[in-house]
């Protein structure tokens, strides 16, 4: 795949993802096993970052307590920690971002058997976040 398919194809749209998906979707049409699959590549996702960890060691993880304790929700912000240390190595990012869009294909499939518009549930997101800010608290 040269540079120049890979540029076109990162402008992908939610609405193209969404509508490809109803195109390719055949053995697992079902809502159960739509949402039995969700379940499942949410699992394999956790999976995949358990094992960059366990097995790969390219991330660690150091979790501690988070610090309330600040005067502004802006600093409690800037001091929420991830507790994520160090980067994903090339291969389990690879692997995670399979799994990541295995997920979202199965969370398009279920958009689809309840006639819902994925990008006009991104967009209502968006909006709350921009008009929330940092105090929708999330
Ligand atoms: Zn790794």
């Amino acid at each position: 795949m040269d540079r120049n398919t890979v540029s076109i194809e990162k402008n992908l749209s939610c609405d193209d993802f969404q509508a490809q998906v109803e195109d390719v979707l055949i053995r697992h049409r079902s809502i159960l096993d739509i949402i039995t699959k969700l379940d499942e590549y949410t699992s394999r996702i956790n999976r995949a970052v358990i094992k960059s960890v366990t097995y790969c060691g390219c991330i660690e993880i150091h979790a501690t307590r988070q610090d309330y304790n600040r005067e502004s929700l802006e600093e409690i912000k800037n001091n929420m920690q991830n507790h994520v240390k160090g980067n994903l190595c090339p291969s389990c990012k690879e692997i995670l971002e399979e799994e990541i869009g295995a997920y979202l294909f199965y969370l398009s499939a279920l958009c689809n058997a309840l006639d819902i518009n994925l990008s006009d549930s991104l967009l209502k997101e968006y909006r709350n976040m921009k008009t929330l800010g940092i105090f929708s608290l999330k």
